[in-house]
């Protein structure tokens, strides 16, 4: 059973609404690599245009990873907006997105291109998994970051900076601007400021 898979006579000649959730582990394709996303939802509404159809709708869900300036964990979420083109035809057009996918960690492929061309179905069906699944991974966040303004750790203490005010601050000459509140903090409660015990 496949919940991304849509039958054309659904479409009809009126269009349809669809929305569905799939765990974005059951839509990878076989050797690639598995990505920090449990769910893909897709939601939007097909058209029948003359013998093709037109999916516009969104895709979204939610990436997370350790944040790189404090290593809790944090959340990206992500929503993308896609118009997909179907046209019945041959499979020729699933080899060359299959390809795209494959570029995911390396340079960054063609992307006009690809959303201009119409995405080929054979049969009764539309299956929607390797479009679902190319813009999950072009959706992925450079790096993880908990928040805009994560004060991050202590390069001298190690103390999460967002949690508690340290005195190493004072003598950091690349102390970043979101920490500047946080000193005012320490000084206000200076008995909440850890003890600095080594270098
Ligand atoms: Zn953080
Ligand atoms: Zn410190």
């Amino acid at each position: 059973m496949n919940a991304l898979r849509i039958p054309i006579t659904l479409i009809g000649e009126e269009g349809c609404v669809f929305e569905e959730c799939v765990s974005v582990a059951s839509i990878q394709p076989p050797d690639t690599r598995a990505l920090p996303v449990e769910t893909a939802t897709v939601s939007g509404r097909f058209e029948s245009m003359g013998g093709e159809y037109l999916f516009r709708g969104h895709v979204q869900g939610e990436y997370e990873g350790a944040c790189v300036r404090c290593l809790e964990l944090a959340r990206i979420p992500f929503d993308v907006e896609v118009a997909w083109v179907f046209a019945e035809g041959p499979e020729a057009v699933f080899e060359e997105i299959g390809h795209a996918v494959e570029l995911d960690s390396g340079s960054a492929p063609d992307i006009e291109k690809e959303l201009e061309a119409p995405r080929a179905f054979q049969g009764h069906d539309i299956n929607l998994d390797p479009y679902v699944w190319e813009e999950v991974v072009f959706a992925q966040p450079s790096r993880f970051v908990c928040h805009d303004d994560c004060a991050g750790l202590c390069p001298h203490c190690g103390v999460n900076r967002n949690h508690h005010a340290c005195h190493c601050a004072d003598n950091d000459t690349q102390e970043p601007i979101g920490n500047r509140g946080l000193a005012v903090l320490a000084d206000l409660f200076p008995e909440l400021a850890p003890k600095q015990t080594k270098e």
